[in-house]
């Protein structure tokens, strides 16, 4: 499998600073008016980083113990650590979800600051590197925020109630208010927005013309408004076969032709799906990603 053009473009009208250590962070969640945010002309033109830190399901892929074709497959492709992301925007770096394989995953892509976290869920799959964050305390002087539903919260504080203790209060818990908003890091906007994967309800993230979507399976219509002119989509696809938790390849592909975005990547993939045969039979603007995928998204 080829690397498109677009992975190759150079990121261009985007500079990174690093934030020294002791630099005091400014942050105000508010809710905005949705449509606010996404229907304003913006002077300059300004584009975004994703980088897959992740792919895989719940399990990973290779999965403990399976001997399965894609088990046991040499290519790269088929090796996929837990569903994360990092966006970088700007001069930030935003974290989507910290799974059990964070620690690998940050050290691998050098992710040594981080101005936020976003949280979709409390599922394992999604939260269980939490801990390692703490550590972006220890090196940027002030607790990490992370902004996450309030049912998330309220799971996470039963599950690790000594992260919210006094002394070990090293992250800032944000809580996203209604089931749809926008909250504003340092004049970027994060659009959340919310559906339910059989009774959990999950939050997904905008950010300008890109969302990220993992461990849908059911939802209203406003997911759709909430996605209008989204050109850059990341979807959750479990597998081939129909799942009472996520969305099959055929049904992201429904759902993914609904938003209509440009460039479609579907992620959180089970080891059911070969990355070599799958990919040859998705429709053109949708595609797999795989692990250390980095695309460009507009803002
Ligand atoms: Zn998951
Ligand atoms: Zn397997």
């Amino acid at each position: 499998m080829g690397i498109s053009i677009e992975e190759k473009e150079e990121f261009r009208g985007f500079s990174l600073r690093l934030r020294t250590a002791g630099e005091t962070q400014r942050l105000f969640p508010r809710t905005l008016p949705y449509y606010k945010m996404f229907f304003l002309r913006r002077k300059v033109p300004m584009q975004g980083r994703f980088i897959f830190l992740g792919t895989g399901a719940s399990l990973g892929v290779p999965v403990i113990g399976c001997s399965c074709e894609v088990c046991r497959s040499e290519m790269s492709y088929n090796r996929r650590l837990r569903s994360s992301g990092l966006v970088r925007i700007a001069d930030k770096q935003v974290l989507i979800d910290a799974g059990p394989d964070f620690r690998f995953q940050a050290l691998k892509h050098h992710i040594h600051r981080l101005d936020a976290a976003l949280l979709t869920h409390s599922h394992y799959d999604h939260i269980g590197g939490i801990d390692e964050l703490r550590i972006y305390d220890f090196i940027q002087k002030r607790p990490l925020s992370i902004f996450l539903s309030n049912d998330s919260l309220q799971e996470i504080t039963a599950r690790y109630p000594y992260l919210f203790s006094n002394k070990g209060s090293h992250l800032s818990w944000q809580v996203l208010q209604g089931d749809e908003g926008v909250v504003d890091l340092e004049g970027i906007q994060i659009g959340y927005f919310s559906y339910e994967q059989k009774g959990m309800k999950v939050t997904g993230f905008r950010i300008g013309k890109f969302a990220y979507v993992t461990d849908i399976q059911s939802y209203t219509e406003s997911v759709f408004e909430s996605l209008s002119g989204v050109e850059t989509l990341v979807l959750s696809a479990l597998r081939h076969e129909v799942s009472p938790l996520h969305l099959s390849i055929d049904q992201a592909v429904s759902f993914a032709h609904h938003i209509g975005a440009k460039h479609t990547y579907f992620t959180h993939v089970s080891h059911d799906v070969d990355y070599g045969t799958t990919s040859s039979s998705l429709p053109s603007d949708i595609r797999l990603s795989y692990d250390g995928l980095e695309i460009v998204f507009d803002y």
